[in-house]
């Protein structure tokens, strides 16, 4: 999508701090961290919304990328919270779907 700053990180036209990517998802390290880990998996295909992912194998192709950054982070024993916000009261900013990989420190719950 034209306008969509992650599709600009997927084709390269703006530099981020990749730290992932296969043929189908991105991930990279959130530019305003909650914690000391804090990275955003991302699908190669603009997808608005969580609403909006309709593919299976994409879903599976993200979610298992989790474990996988979660181990080359180091997270996969202490732990790490995943999450995915959507729409304007989940707290969405950025409208090209993404989950947060987040740890490195104690989580709380519930969150605010
Ligand atoms: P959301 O609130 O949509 O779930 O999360 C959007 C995330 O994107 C935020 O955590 C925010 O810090 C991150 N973000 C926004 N702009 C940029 C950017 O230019 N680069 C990177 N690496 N992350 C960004
Ligand atoms: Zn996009």
């Amino acid at each position: 999508m034209n306008d969509c700053l992650f599709c600009k990180f997927i084709n390269k036209e703006i530099q981020t701090d990749i730290v992932y990517e296969d043929e189908h998802v991105l991930a990279f390290n959130d530019i305003n961290p909650q914690a000391p880990v804090h990275q955003l998996i991302i699908p190669k295909l603009h997808v608005p919304t969580l609403n909006d992912l309709t593919d299976m194998g994409l879903a599976a192709s993200l979610l298992t990328a989790v474990p996988k950054l979660a181990k080359q982070a180091n997270l996969d024993s202490s732990g790490y919270r995943m999450v995915i916000n959507c729409n304007s009261e989940g707290g969405q900013e950025v409208y090209h779907l993404h989950l947060h990989l987040i740890g490195g420190r104690q989580m709380i719950w519930p969150p605010g």
